[in-house]
């Protein structure tokens, strides 16, 4: 039985009873049932269902934000921007959906054909503590304009959130069953992909999760979308403004305490800009404001777990083990609760395994390159790819980058950050598929092509 415990304090909240057998099988009927109607509903009465979702997260942003910072430690800002965020992604599929899902013709040599978008059932998604309603919405959003049925297995860690994305849902005016959180452990997720009454698996988390749920989706020959762990890289070439690379550069690792799957984890700088680069990069990390979550003020709060803190001390302690430097922060701090300081790591040697692990916390690797080449060798020298961010002016080198980098996105000048508009997703270990955009609502449907 999940039991929620505040990082910032190290105290227990409330528990939360967990699905048996019964109840699940009553939940995946519900969702057939659902389904059947939900399937051939009008899109206009799918758009002002999105709708009165959005309004429903913009009506209760203060009361979600307050449950994501107690359950994960998210500073209440934060907590707050990502329940807004939430709301736009209903918006976007309200606006965009209708024309997203409207039939393809083609021409052949002798007739015509057109291809539908059919929804196809009960989807079942796995997801993550780190963005308690943003990573569960890019799946809600799309599947409840589809025509899908949403099944939620969340995290242990946010049990709340869990509860209150099916309340926000179901307050909007669902249907009873379009929207259902299961309270389940991960050792019962692969029987419900297996169930017949479930078409397709989509799970945002680790690569090891990720394995187990493509192996599950495999055997029963169902489609899975993983959106996995990453090591993006942020290249700073020398024709980049250094001082705002390096600003943006603090944000992009820290946000979120370092706990985003497209946070910034290498920095990969060239040498001829490298000192001016860390002085500022070094500076704005060693002030980043570290405080209690419910401070409007502070930038970072504590990890989402004490686990989660000490998992991230002995990757530090492994990469001083292998010759790394440590230039300061990474130390835990004595109060309860799962609270360090950032840090930052540098000469690291290349082939030390740390180097080609995620950092998922406050901790920057950056290393400096001489060139182009060495630039682009590095950063494809992990098993991940998902995000990327390069910073240049030089026309060649952004087009190289785009070709080159192993990533299922790329930042250019900027901060990556998700959106509604953009396709999400990564290759490599970083997983397969993609969210958002008129491509991520077409992934659990049927496309049917009809030739006449
Ligand atoms: P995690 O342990 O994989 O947990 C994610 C979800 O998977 C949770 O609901 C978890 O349930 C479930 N789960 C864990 N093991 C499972 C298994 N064997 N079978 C089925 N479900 C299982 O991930 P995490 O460590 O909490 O999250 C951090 C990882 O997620 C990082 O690698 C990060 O980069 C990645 N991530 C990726 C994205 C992206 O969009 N690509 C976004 C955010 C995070 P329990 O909580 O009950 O264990």
């Amino acid at each position: 039985m999940p039991t929620q415990i505040n990082p910032a304090t190290g105290e227990k909240g409330k528990s939360f009873p967990e699905l048996d057998d019964r109840a699940i099988d009553v939940a995946l009927d519900e969702a057939v049932v659902a389904f059947r109607q939900w399937r051939t509903s009008d899109l206009n009465d799918r758009v002002d269902l999105l709708n009165r979702i959005a309004d429903q997260f913009d009506a209760r942003q203060e009361e979600l934000a307050a449950v994501a910072t107690f359950e994960m430690g998210k500073p209440i800002a934060q907590a707050r921007a990502e329940v807004a965020k939430s709301a736009s992604a209903f918006r976007y599929y309200a606006e965009h959906g209708p024309a997203q899902l409207a039939p393809i013709d083609h021409d052949m040599p002798q007739g015509t054909a057109r291809s539908h978008w059919l929804a196809q059932g009960p989807v079942l998604a796995i997801m993550p503590w780190n963005f308690p309603y943003w990573q569960a919405v890019r799946f809600m959003a799309p599947a409840i304009m589809a025509g899908n049925v949403g099944l939620l297995k969340h995290a242990s860690l946010t049990p709340e959130c869990a509860d209150l994305l099916e309340d926000v849902v179901l307050a909007a005016g669902a249907p009873k069953g379009l929207f259902r959180n299961l309270h389940v452990q991960a050792s019962r997720v692969e029987k419900i992909i297996a169930d017949p009454r479930v078409v397709a698996a989509t799970l945002t988390g680790s690569e090891g999760a990720g394995v187990k749920v493509a192996e599950a989706a495999g055997r029963n020959l169902k489609k899975v979308v993983l959106e996995l762990g990453g090591s993006d890289p942020f290249i700073v070439m020398p024709s980049a403004d250094v001082d705002q690379a390096a600003s943006v550069a603090v944000k992009a690792r820290l946000q979120n305490a370092g706990q985003s799957c497209i946070c910034a984890k290498r920095m990969i700088v060239h040498t001829d800009i490298y000192d001016a680069f860390m002085d500022r990069f070094a500076e704005g990390v060693r002030s980043y404001r570290v405080g209690d979550p419910l401070d409007p003020a502070s930038e970072m709060g504590p990890l989402s777990s004490v686990q989660a803190r000490d998992d991230m001390l002995r990757q530090i302690a492994e990469a001083e083990r292998s010759g790394a430097h440590r230039l300061f922060g990474g130390e835990g701090l004595d109060r309860p609760g799962a609270w360090m300081t950032p840090a930052i790591l540098t000469d690291i040697p290349r082939d030390a395994p740390v180097t080609r692990e995620e950092f998922f916390g406050p901790v920057a690797m950056v290393f400096k390159v001489g060139s182009l080449d060495e630039a682009v060798d590095l950063a494809n020298d992990v098993p991940f790819g998902l995000g990327s961010s390069v910073w240049t002016h030089d026309a060649a080198e952004q087009a190289r980058f785009t070709r080159d980098i192993e990533a299922g996105m790329m930042a250019v000048n900027q901060m990556l950050a998700s959106d509604p508009h953009v396709p999400f997703g990564g290759v490599k270990r970083s997983g397969h598929g993609r969210e958002l955009s008129a491509i991520g609502l077409h992934e659990f449907m049927n496309c049917k092509s009809v030739m006449q």
